[in-house]
């Protein structure tokens, strides 16, 4: 045989070897978790729709959804058998932190396993009575020029229109700004905001976000965006959205269609592990992606959640999947009540570095730390170079083989 197929061959065998548990992994997960999860989620679905005496047509209507979001802890008793000593809890959490899930995100729970990634995502538990940590660790307060206004870099910043969301995620960064109640900021400090924009000559880059901006009604969303668009010297728009994962119905083609007349538009979205990646959810992204709108994905590193580089890898790829870039992955901040979601930022660079090789790069986001006091982004990555002078380089590959550049 040719020497040069026969090393070749040799070396294919040795890469399959290397991807061998990840296909184990996913097998498994898409076979039989992901399988036995969908039959449990439409049984889920038909239990919700009777008790609240809906149809297929309700259950598609984002502001069925939202009206019917389960809330109280009684009402979350009706489907999910809690001990006397959880339901003690949620009633003492909730009257710190709000909580709210979807009828939609209710089904995708597990309702024997309060320990399941999806559940551990919307419902309090305990350990959010830990008090370290702070309120608002990016300092944003600090940031904030004009009205809904946060502002951390030279050309770019958020208008922040609402506190509103379809799901109050017990990993949320900005918690402080999820009050009491829903509350869409009044037309007046958002048209400040826009003044402010109008008059800063240098920002081409404006991100909507909350909150969730998809809460607010369709008509309200695109008189923001087209006054936005109107500004000349901005160049894009960015809207920051969850409810393709808590709430795909919400993407409507009504809503698609509007967004599309807007361009170039972004949004970015927050899927943190593959069982928010549904059939709905994905139908949502396509249906933004048909749009010509550019999706990409915001993962939060979260212990117990997707602090596996198996979960990562399976997310990611399936965002691919769903036209969603992976752009994102950010380590969880300080925030008061969400220590238990807390990682070491070796941890995540552990993760980062296997997904380097073993995943395509559109699968591998960038890995981000927010610095304290809104002095903005810092990206991650593994430790690569392991030398370097004026005279070489020592590198270290995907697979810790040590090479050398000499210049
Ligand atoms: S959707 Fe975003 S802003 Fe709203 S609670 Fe979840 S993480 Fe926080």
């Amino acid at each position: 045989m040719d020497p040069n197929r026969e090393k070749s061959l040799h070396r294919a065998e040795e890469l399959r070897g290397e991807i061998e548990d990840y296909l184990r992994f996913k097998d498994e997960f898409l076979r039989e978790t992901a399988e036995k999860r969908d039959i449990i989620s439409k049984k889920h679905k038909q239990e919700l729709m009777e008790y609240f005496g809906a149809d297929e047509e309700n259950w598609n209507d984002w502001h069925w959804q939202l009206c019917n979001r389960i809330s109280s802890v009684s009402l979350l008793a009706k489907f999910i058998r809690l001990t006397d000593a959880q339901t003690k809890m949620i009633k003492e959490i909730s009257k710190k932190y709000r909580w709210a899930a979807t009828p939609y995100y209710l089904s995708l729970m597990d309702y024997e396993d309060m320990d399941y990634p999806i559940n551990k995502m919307a419902l309090p538990s305990a350990q959010e009575r830990d008090t370290s940590g702070e309120l608002d660790p990016m300092g944003e307060e600090h940031t904030n020029p004009a009205p809904c206004i946060t502002r951390r870099y030279p050309n770019r910043l958020i208008i922040n229109v609402t506190s509103s969301c379809a799901m109050f995620c017990r990993h949320c960064q900005r918690r402080r700004l999820i009050g009491e109640a829903d509350r869409i900021e009044s037309e007046e400090n958002i048209a400040a905001a826009i003044d402010y924009v109008r008059n800063a000559g240098e920002i081409r880059d404006v991100l909507i976000t909350g909150g969730d901006p998809m809460m607010l009604p369709d008509e309200l969303l695109e008189r923001i965006i087209s006054r936005i668009r109107e500004i000349p010297h901005v160049e894009i728009i960015r809207i920051g959205t969850r409810v393709p994962v808590t709430m795909p119905q919400r993407i409507t083609p009504g809503l698609a269609g509007m967004l599309k007349k807007y361009h170039p538009l972004f949004i970015n979205t927050q899927f943190n592990h593959p069982g928010e990646l549904t059939k709905e959810a994905m139908e949502a992204c396509n249906r933004l992606a048909d749009a010509g709108i550019p999706l990409g994905n915001q993962m939060v590193f979260l212990k117990g959640i997707n602090n596996d580089k198996y979960i990562v890898q399976l997310l990611n790829e399936g965002l691919l999947r769903a036209r969603v870039r992976p752009y994102y992955i950010f380590h969880p901040k300080q925030v008061t009540g969400t220590k238990h979601f807390q990682i070491s930022v070796e941890e995540g660079l552990r993760i980062m570095k296997y997904l380097r090789g073993h995943t395509s790069g559109l699968a591998i986001p960038q890995y981000i730390v927010n610095a304290p006091d809104g002095l903005g982004k810092i990206p991650l990555l593994p430790d690569y170079i392991k030398e370097s002078d004026e005279t070489h380089v020592r590198l270290c590959t995907w697979e810790d083989k040590e090479v050398e550049i000499i210049y």
